[in-house]
């Protein structure tokens, strides 16, 4: 009787999910130095935008996961922080160590690079590959590849030279080529099962953290190269209305009054400008009404104080 029910149980599951036998899910890092195009990747694979990207290099300071779900499998992204290399501190020791995380325990690895430039912090992030684990070579820009394809496949096979790669792709994020072609590569190294999260769910990140993201971005956008590093977001208050809007107070945090005096503007224009940016990205991704206020706190030292990291989820 026992047996019985399970099986039972099983049957009921099966069918209740409504997803083939052979349906698959699983994990896929998404790693390279900074600047590649790996938020850019991810936003396009998973076709909303969750990941800040910015031409700035070490944009992303959180992992992201972005889902992807079809009629055949289930693909969840993790983004990575690129491997920071120049300079040595708290924090960027942090997020090196959050690199080699992301890549422990999942399905398979996308390492991305940039057509026809292959640098230094490229070979040290290789050097962090998982050789236990399939590591797809993503080759993306290849819209800026001004002569075509030439020199393209002696880049790979350089690059393939090196490394035990389980295959590889040439993409343009930026313009949502190849993605389809990349999603079957890695298909088949996701294990059977059945999804892991909602069908319509894009990401596990709170709507929270997804605002100060958005904020973050605009920073990095509308900043000169003097501040951003030394630069945290944080959310005051957050709260989703009865009639539907999203009121949201965020912080950021900076070193030094020079600083503030920077992010705010001549006029507080440079603060508006982010912030209305910010707010109009936030009511596309909430699907409503966004009420933003950001302001600019000073809080010196805060980069190289580990503990504070620490409060930071870093
Ligand atoms: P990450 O640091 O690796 O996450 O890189 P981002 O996704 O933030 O991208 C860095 C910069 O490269 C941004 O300015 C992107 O717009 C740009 N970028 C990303 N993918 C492409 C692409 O396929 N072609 C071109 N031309 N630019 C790209
Ligand atoms: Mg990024």
């Amino acid at each position: 009787f026992k047996q019985k029910a399970i099986m039972d149980i099983e049957t009921f599951l099966q069918n209740e999910s409504n997803h083939p036998a052979d349906y698959r899910c699983g994990f896929v890092a998404i790693v390279g130095r900074p600047n590649v195009g790996k938020s850019t990747l991810m936003n396009h694979l998973i076709g909303q935008k969750i990941s800040i990207t910015s031409k700035k290099a070490q944009t992303t300071r959180n992992r992201v996961t972005g889902i992807y779900t079809d009629d055949t499998a289930q693909f969840v992204f993790v983004d990575t922080p690129g491997f920071q290399t120049k300079h040595r501190n708290a924090l960027n020791d942090r997020l090196n160590q959050n690199v080699t995380e992301a890549l422990s325990g999942v399905d398979a690895v996308v390492f991305v690079v940039e057509a026809m430039r292959f640098t230094d912090a490229d070979r040290i992030v290789m050097k962090q590959l998982p050789t236990n684990t399939p590591v797809i070579l993503v080759i993306n820009k290849i819209d800026k590849n001004k002569a075509g394809n030439t020199g393209l496949q002696e880049f790979i096979d350089q690059i393939s030279a090196e490394f035990k790669f389980a295959g590889h792709e040439t993409v343009s994020a930026k313009h949502g080529l190849g993605i389809a072609n990349l999603l079957a590569r890695l298909r088949p190294y996701l294990p059977q099962s059945v999804p892991m999260y909602p069908e319509e769910m894009v990401t596990d990140r709170s709507s929270r953290f997804l605002a100060t993201e958005i904020v973050r971005e605009k920073l990095f956008r509308y900043l000169g190269e003097e501040l951003p590093y030394a630069m945290n977001v944080e959310i005051e208050q957050f709260e989703e209305e009865e009639n539907g809007l999203y009121r949201i107070y965020i912080a950021v945090l900076v070193d030094k009054d020079s600083q503030k005096a920077i992010l705010i503007g001549k006029g507080g224009e440079k603060l508006k400008k982010i912030s209305t940016e910010a707010r109009l990205d936030m009511e596309k991704l909430f699907d409503t009404k966004v009420f933003l206020k950001v302001w600019v706190k000073v809080k010196s030292g805060w980069a190289d104080d580990v503990r504070f990291l620490r409060e930071l989820g870093l």
